[in-house]
């Protein structure tokens, strides 16, 4: 069925969403290694940072659960309480809400190593698992059966801290090129990103890629008026539930790609559909959680 006018027949959606129990999409993926690795350090305590409605803690929290692991959740700005984070404390994770002036230095090795001391021994995870061991665990998405088929033209995935691309780039060999699509206003520093993420695993990327910029609808976790319209369109159509942070913008912009003749109807697509669904609990605009 056509979305707002244009078919999408030629795009085929990989469903990480489903796929990972509690934990579902890209997220676990990035999470594998490193929680393996904190094991192998006998380290029985975890640490990360995000929003109040962060995919990436949500994650961290069902999956250290899942291990035995202590989580602790650094939310930023967090007094208000949110779905997202009602679910991180009932699987366990200790919340510490920061100003959001606190919350600028996550990336700051003394901030971190103070945090470690104060709450550890822990293992001290980068906002949005963004690490080597990330890349490789998103990596084996591309070893999934059915992804590095060269009957796709592109492979198309929403990017962040740009390590799930990273991972992709690295992992595939057979399809025509690996797009991303910015899920951020001003990402300018994202195609470094990935360069780094492959050198950090001592990869190239085995088929081209690029980022595409003009997407991120007003910025990270904004939604304009077209994303709005486009996602219920969507849903309605094919059944398919996206969230406004990451998956509509992808899937926008493919629509977008292809309803401008930018992208052929012929080519065949490969949507990645990277989860992060808890997070629509967080838009009034939007029906509730399928
Ligand atoms: C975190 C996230 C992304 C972005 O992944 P990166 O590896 O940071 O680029 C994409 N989609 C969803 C649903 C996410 O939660």
């Amino acid at each position: 069925m056509p979305v707002l006018g244009q078919s999408l027949a030629g795009v085929s959606v990989l469903r990480l969403d489903r796929l990972g129990g509690a934990a579902p999409g890209n997220k676990a993926f990035k999470l594998r290694y490193i929680l393996a690795r904190a094991q192998a350090q006998g380290l029985r305590r975890v640490l990360s940072f995000g929003g109040a409605w962060s995919n990436h803690l949500h994650a961290l929290a069902a999956v250290g659960a899942e291990l035995g692991l202590e989580t602790i959740g650094v939310v930023r700005g967090g007094e208000t309480p949110t779905a997202m984070l009602d679910d991180a404390q009932g699987w366990g994770m200790q919340l510490l809400p920061v100003s959001r002036e606190d919350y600028r230095r996550r990336h700051d090795v003394a901030y971190q190593r103070e945090l470690a001391q104060m709450h550890g021994p822990c293992l001290v995870i980068p906002e949005g698992g963004a690490s080597a061991e990330g890349v490789l665990g998103c990596r084996e998405i591309a070893a999934l059966p059915g992804v590095d088929d060269p009957r796709w033209r592109r492979v198309v995935v929403a990017v962040g801290t740009g390590t799930t691309l990273a991972g992709l780039a690295a992992g595939l060999s057979r399809v025509g090129e690996v797009v991303g699509v910015a899920a951020i206003r001003g990402g300018d520093d994202l195609a470094p990103r990935v360069r780094e993420a492959l050198a950090a695993i001592a990869a190239q990327a085995g088929v081209p890629w690029h980022i595409e910029h003009g997407f991120h609808c007003g910025g990270f976790a904004r939604a304009d008026a077209q994303l709005r319209a486009f996602i219920p369109a969507f849903e309605h159509a094919t059944g398919v539930p996206l969230e406004p942070v990451y998956t509509g913008k992808l899937l926008l912009a493919i629509h977008a790609q292809l309803a401008a003749g930018h992208w052929s109807p012929g080519d065949e697509i490969l949507a990645i559909h990277s989860g992060g669904l808890q997070g629509r609990r967080g838009y009034a605009w939007l029906d509730p959680w399928p």
